[in-house]
């Protein structure tokens, strides 16, 4: 029951995002055929395309460029909160079907920097996980009977046995129990993530795993997600009074991303 940390890796993109982007909105602003909206369309031209869109707030267009990520070492309660953004696609390791012998977690940062919490949090994981298999070995063992009794083969029996017992056996399962998601998000949606979950007011973890994806899509789009980030990034603090009162230490942060994000 090894402990995990948020690890995000960017498994793939539209190619050339900043050029479709800016295609895009060429067809917008110009009477151009479809055949010729890629014409002359340097990365320079394009880079212009996206700052012109960004200054104007024409949002739509970017909407062409998605990016796909690997999202692992984090926690149930990450899973929670990440799929609230609807305009979004997952792929998330299923409990139902992959038996947690052993489960990894996330533990907190507050709860790792204290000797005595760290040690009940780690014990409690023990004690989740001894639950979990005692009544996963226990179900599996009646819903195979049963199954074998209602004539089913006695090998197919206990392979839908362990995953029919995994199922309610997970109940038990802690919410700092690790879990491994794809998501594919498009720029604009993507903008709305970071601009919520790379704010200080976001959590800790989500934060983290924003702050990832910030990172890795400003390195293949530095046009694009330039402006990307909380709101403070690119302007005041939008927060009133449950600001953070860090705006220019958040600021530093993100311009240290790469990308101009003034
Ligand atoms: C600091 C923080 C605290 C939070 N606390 C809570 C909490 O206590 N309880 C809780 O339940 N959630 C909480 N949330 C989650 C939050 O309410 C949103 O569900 C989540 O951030 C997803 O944001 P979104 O709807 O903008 O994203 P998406 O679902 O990706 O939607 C993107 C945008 O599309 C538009 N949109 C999408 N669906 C609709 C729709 N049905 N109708 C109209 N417009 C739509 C909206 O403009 C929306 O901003 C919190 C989030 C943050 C960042």
């Amino acid at each position: 029951m090894p402990q995990v940390k948020p690890k995000v890796t960017l498994i793939s993109h539209t190619p050339d995002p900043e050029r479709t982007v800016a295609a895009a909105a060429r067809l917008c602003y110009s009477p151009a055929h479809l055949d010729q909206v890629f014409d002359d369309m340097t990365p320079e031209k394009a880079a212009g395309f996206v700052d012109m869109l960004s200054e104007i707030g024409h949002q739509s267009p970017i909407e062409h460029a998605s990016f796909t990520f690997g999202i692992e070492g984090v926690s149930r309660a990450l899973l929670t909160q990440i799929t609230r953004h609807r305009i979004a696609s997952f792929s998330v390791q299923s409990q139902r079907y992959v038996v947690e012998d052993g489960f990894d977690y996330v533990i907190p940062p507050e709860i790792e920097k204290e000797e005595r919490a760290k040690a009940l949090f780690i014990e409690a994981m023990g004690r989740a996980q001894e639950a979990y298999s005692t009544l996963q070995k226990q179900l599996a063992h009646v819903h195979e009977a049963a199954l074998i009794a209602e004539g089913a083969d006695p090998k197919k029996a206990r392979a839908a046995a362990q995953k029919k017992a995994a199922e309610d056996a997970r109940f038990v399962l802690p919410n700092a129990c690790d879990t491994k998601m794809v998501v594919t998000m498009n720029a604009r949606s993507l903008y709305n993530f970071f601009s919520l979950r790379c704010c200080n007011r976001a959590q800790w973890e989500i934060r983290e795993v924003a702050g990832q994806m910030l990172a890795l899509t400003r390195k293949v789009a530095p046009h694009l997600f330039a402006k990307a980030g909380p709101p403070c990034v690119a302007g005041p603090c939008t927060e009133g009074k449950m600001t953070c009162g860090k705006a220019e230490e958040v600021r530093k942060r993100f311009s240290a991303l790469g990308g101009d994000a003034t």
